[in-house]
């Protein structure tokens, strides 16, 4: 059997059950954004790590050294804003082809301890190997959340409201631009190449969301709308239908799209690397939660909601409605 075969998730879910050997104090293991620990304290322990891996996440002449230094933490951060938590200790392991010269590798720490920094995280250790071919890069993460702020994917409720906190297309739209696949010159849309390169992980607008107590699911968009909100929908159980109309796209995007001939909405759905957060809020509670957001400067979109049943319909601005499949990024389809 070849990975094609079962995909990445379905490689996830076998594996899954041989995870829990000592299951005392973990709640919630294999299946989140993060694993979540009781420690015993008044906070939840949370740990994630993603891996980087040349040619298949980013290619060198994309960005700066610092430029993927700070993503690769950046999307760690994300993992720990998809669960409400504050980010706390970062761990960076290398394995770093003969070409790479060190005066690379400072510039990659610098642009990683400035996005540290700012997110008050520290780098706490690693590991360093020599690779035969490309550069790979592990970062783990550690976050802490209040025991009864979490946001598990598997919380939601039927009714609940979607909403996302920001625009999901942005990131693959400038993505297909980097690749080079349209004739577009880089510089056409900086705002779109900046969301693929540089994104902003969600932490502020995840700790809302969690101190809220008014949101009961989030994740954040790593593999895109379609395939993360598919994600929520299995693990609660639920269906989901989204309105066309209300789905979040900024000017840039509808302009880019239609340059290249693709439909926004395609982006919008099914694009990933996006790092917004996709998150499910009790119906009562979402206008007052939108004005919250507006104050602190961040966005809240909603643009479906949770029902019984299983699947997600979208919901078209022309009256008709069609089951939308999961197409996000899966590594092995
Ligand atoms: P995310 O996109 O939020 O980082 P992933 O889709 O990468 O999440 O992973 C989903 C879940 O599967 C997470 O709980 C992750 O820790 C776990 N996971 C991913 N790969 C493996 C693996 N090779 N072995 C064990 N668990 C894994
Ligand atoms: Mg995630």
């Amino acid at each position: 059997m070849n990975l094609r075969d079962i995909g990445e998730f379905g490689f996830i879910d076998r594996v899954a059950p041989l995870g829990a050997i000592r299951p005392e104090g973990v709640v919630k293991g294999i299946g989140d954004d993060c694993a979540v620990m009781d420690l015993g304290g008044p906070d939840y322990l949370l740990m994630t790590t993603d891996l980087l891996v040349e040619k298949v996440h980013f290619l060198f002449q994309w960005g700066s050294p610092e430029v993927i230094g700070a993503k690769a933490l950046a999307i760690n951060l994300s993992d720990i804003a998809g669960c409400g938590g504050k980010p706390l200790d970062a761990f960076i392991s290398l394995a770093i082809p003969d070409r790479i010269e060190v005066e690379w590798l400072d510039r990659f720490y610098r642009g990683m301890s400035d996005i540290a920094r700012e997110y008050s995280v520290n780098l706490l250790g690693g590991d360093t190997t020599g690779s035969k071919n490309d550069l790979l890069i592990n970062i783990a993460l550690t976050g802490s959340v209040p025991r009864e702020e979490v946001l598990f994917r598997h919380t939601a409720q039927a009714g609940d409201i979607i909403v996302l906190t920001g625009h999901p297309g942005d990131s693959a739209a400038g993505l297909e631009i980097l690749i080079g696949s349209t004739d577009l010159p880089v510089d056409c849309a900086p705002d779109l190449v900046r969301a693929h390169l540089e994104p902003r992980p969600h932490v502020k607008e995840g700790r809302l969301l969690a101190e809220s107590g008014a949101c009961t699911a989030a994740i954040d968009v790593s593999d895109g709308v379609s395939s993360d909100l598919g994600h929520l929908c299995r693990e609660s159980g639920l269906a989901a239908v989204l309105y066309e109309n209300k789905l979040p796209m900024t000017q840039e995007l509808m302009t880019i799209a239609t340059r290249m001939a693709i439909d926004p909405l395609d982006f919008t759905l099914h694009g990933g690397e996006a790092y917004v957060l996709l998150a499910a809020i009790r119906p009562s509670r979402v206008a007052d939660l939108e004005d919250l957001f507006e104050q602190r400067g961040c966005e809240l979109h909603p643009i479906g909601e949770f029902a019984p049943g299983t699947g997600i319909q979208l919901a078209r601005t022309d009256g008709s409605t069609e089951t939308l499949a999961p197409r996000g990024w899966d590594h092995f389809k």
